[in-house]
């Protein structure tokens, strides 16, 4: 039982849909091209009746948006979608080639798109869709996944859109985003793709994944998955990297350092750039990667004739790597940041669980006692307050204020209750 949806935890549902879809893709192919063409743009939202025996409900479309919390496997989704729409007995069996390397990241009818800045800009979308109405190498689908398609700016919205009202008889768009929101997909785009809502996994489902997939033991994985409250990518790096744990750690002490209001400002800054240097420890060594790729390109140290010349090109796109790496820390940090937030709003929604005496598991068991303090001096109506100013806090930094503000404000908003 190791097909390519093998790793996409605790979505049955999704799984069952998708297998089905994959049936009817294939179905298309050995039928030949023109049916799925004939189906014309097939909608979610409206039905259309379509020739050819392709049932919009459970068939195949051309446009499908992944949802789901991060860390429920979105972007997993979409691969193992991918993987089963190149692969030979239309299963995503995960023995074939086209399953193998799709799954590797190879195969070339298959385009991952990972922004790695704050946006996916139009001249990257327009690009992408050129290349995407060309025919598939490997005779089956041109599939191109969008992960956090929620970043894509207007523009570049619209450029997908035109895709996707007119698509090509053999390309498939698979969108990967929180939620259908207008905020985060235009209605538009909405309209014409076929939706999957993924939930939030069960922490038993996370753990098993860790025990069977990663070998790590039973009890720790355990640990990890409810500590990482049904992120998988989380909880496999809660339970196998120290230095995560160490950051959680420090995370969770800030409840019990919050004395004062100089102590609330301690705990923002210590927040902050905990957060910095997470992000830096992750991007440095692409950066310096890259840099030294691109001056080995544009043959740094010349001396010949023309070098000067090549030494002016060579500034802009330096200089277009350096934007482009900024973008990249700044939405590191704020990942970093964010993770940060979210074991916060564990501790205080434990705090209130508690206080309401409400039967479920804490999210965190190893400062669970602390909870159980801060729910008998603050009761539910306080407890409930302090998650809020955690949640708010993520909220104004998704809205663009600046993340030392926000986090500023929430520390005296947990201090003062
Ligand atoms: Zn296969």
């Amino acid at each position: 039982m190791s097909d390519v949806f093998a790793d996409l935890v605790g979505q049955d549902e999704a799984v069952v849909e998708l297998r089905r879809a994959a049936a009817a893709a294939a179905a298309v192919l050995r039928a030949g091209a023109a049916a799925l063409v004939a189906a014309g743009p097939v909608s979610g939202a409206e039905p259309t009746s379509t020739p050819g025996g392709v049932d919009p409900s459970t068939g195949m479309t051309h446009a499908w948006i992944f949802t789901g919390p991060p860390g429920s496997g979105r972007s997993v989704a979409a691969r193992a979608f991918a993987a089963a729409l190149q692969c030979v007995h239309g299963t995503g069996c995960g023995e074939c080639p086209g399953c193998h390397t799709t799954m590797g990241g190879t195969n070339a009818d298959v385009r991952m798109v990972v922004p790695e800045g704050l946006s996916i800009g139009v001249g990257e979308m327009r690009a992408l869709v050129l290349r995407a109405a060309s025919t598939p190498a490997g005779g089956r689908w041109q599939v191109v996944v969008i992960e956090d398609a929620d970043r894509l700016t207007e523009a570049a919205g619209n450029a997908l859109l035109k895709a996707i009202e007119e698509p090509p008889p053999r390309t498939v768009f698979l969108l990967c985003a929180p939620s259908t929101h207008p905020d985060d997909i235009s209605v538009t785009i909405r309209s014409r793709c076929r939706v999957v809502p993924l939930r939030q996994p069960p922490a038993t489902a996370v753990a098993e994944v860790l025990v069977r997939r990663d070998g790590i033991a039973p009890d720790v994985a355990q640990w990890a998955a409810a500590a990482a409250q049904g992120h998988v990518g989380r909880a496999r790096r809660l339970a196998r990297d120290p230095e995560a744990r160490k950051r959680r750690e420090a995370v969770l002490a800030v409840p019990r350092r919050l004395t004062g209001v100089g102590a609330a400002f301690d705990a923002a800054s210590a927040l902050i750039e905990a957060a910095e240097a997470e992000a830096e420890a992750s991007v440095t060594e692409a950066d310096t990667t890259e840099r030294a790729a691109l001056e080995t390109a544009l043959g740094a140290g010349g001396t010949g004739r023309g070098a000067a010349g090549a030494i002016r090109g060579a500034a802009g796109q330096l200089k277009e790597l350096e934007k482009r790496q900024k973008s990249r820390a700044t939405r590191a940090q704020r990942d970093a940041l964010d993770r940060a937030l979210v074991d916060l709003a564990g501790f205080y929604r434990d705090a209130l669980t508690m206080a309401l005496r409400a039967p479920v598991a804490p999210v965190h068991t190893d400062t669970a006692a602390l909870a159980g303090a801060g729910a008998q001096k603050w009761d539910a109506e306080g407890s409930l307050r302090r998650l809020e100013a955690v949640l708010a806090c993520r909220a104004a930094i998704e809205a663009n204020v600046k993340p030392r503000i926000a986090v500023e404000a929430m520390m005296l908003a947990l201090w003062k209750g």
